[in-house]
């Protein structure tokens, strides 16, 4: 079984890794830091790299059978080859902020006006969540988005942990958002943003909530009765290389 190195470090953006296996349609690693699509986000890009030469992957995959399966562009590494990993980091950072912000603006929604989140959907480019609001009030909406960003202005940190799967379970909070976890594991994956929200989830996250930026509101569409489909992108983009060596703009 594959160590999912991501599950432990999201900012781990290269590493080293043996080929369990190789299939027609990917290979798996006995450890890897690509995360697999899930839970209403895209799996990561980026190479692999070894005795073959260096090869893309063009998606990953939770596979049931295989666990991460790395799609690659072509064939190239096999069994037992030794290769190093390299995440398309801008794209994975880009999705770590969406999704953190998916987290901050849905927590607003449910603890502040009891709207639940039904789906969601993130690219690098735009966030999507399926609101189910009992009437559909704008000013809500545009009130939620504001107390989003607030809470993003206090820069609150997000922090991992593990717990047995049952006691997670008797805690029906934990799981609002269903991101990307396997349900038959023994242990369920938290993520806290500490002291607003937990939630159990198998995602990446930025380690504090200022590397978001703004959450602005795009558009909303009718998708029933009760259920608003929201979009929203991220302003004021803050590269983590921009804020490592100082923030200039
Ligand atoms: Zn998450």
């Amino acid at each position: 079984m594959t160590d999912r190195l991501y599950q432990r470090d999201g900012y781990l953006a290269t590493f080293e890794a043996r080929v369990l296996a190789v299939r027609a349609d990917g290979v798996v690693l006995d450890r890897t830091a690509f995360f697999p699509t899930g839970g209403g986000l895209p799996g990561d890009t980026g190479t692999l790299t070894g005795p073959a030469g260096t090869v893309r992957v063009v998606e990953t995959l939770e596979d049931d059978e295989a666990g991460v399966l790395h799609r690659l562009e072509r064939p190239g590494p096999a069994p037992g080859d030794a290769v190093r990993g390299e995440l398309d980091w801008p794209r994975r950072h880009l999705l770590m902020r969406y999704h953190t912000a998916t987290h901050v603006l849905t927590g607003v929604m449910f603890n502040d006006y009891h709207v639940r989140v039904t789906g969601n959907q993130l690219t690098p480019e735009k966030g999507r969540v399926d609101f189910a609001f009992e009437q559909f009030d704008r000013e809500v909406l545009e009130e939620g988005f504001r107390r989003a960003n607030a809470l993003v202005a206090r820069d609150l940190p997000v922090r991992v942990s593990f717990v047995p799967a049952a006691e997670a379970r008797a805690r029906p909070e934990l799981f609002k958002l269903e991101t990307g976890f396997r349900h038959d594991l023994g242990e369920l994956r938290l993520v806290e943003i500490v002291g607003f929200d937990t939630q159990a989830d198998g995602g990446c996250h930025v380690a504090t909530l200022r590397e978001i930026g703004r959450l602005a509101l795009t558009r909303t569409e009718n998708k029933g009765r009760v259920n608003r489909r929201v979009y929203f992108v991220l302003e004021e983009a803050a590269p983590l290389e921009q804020a490592a060596s100082g923030g200039e703009p």
